[in-house]
């Protein structure tokens, strides 16, 4: 899994107007509350990358 996917997941799966997840209702047809297992996931691997690169950074 690149940075690139899951920015694209991000960017699909957001909450919609009745709290569920819009990306999993249009591209799935399927009902799931956000944030779904995919926002989810994608969010963890998010902070996680972002974390090791800041410390990274760090002196
Ligand atoms: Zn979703």
């Amino acid at each position: 899994m690149t940075e690139h996917q899951v920015q694209q997941i991000l960017s699909v799966h957001l909450p919609g107007v009745d709290g569920l997840c819009a990306g999993c209702r249009w591209w799935w047809a399927r009902l799931a509350p956000y944030p779904c297992s995919q926002a989810e996931w994608a969010s963890r691997w998010h902070a996680r990358v972002a974390t090791r690169r800041f410390l990274d950074g760090l002196p």
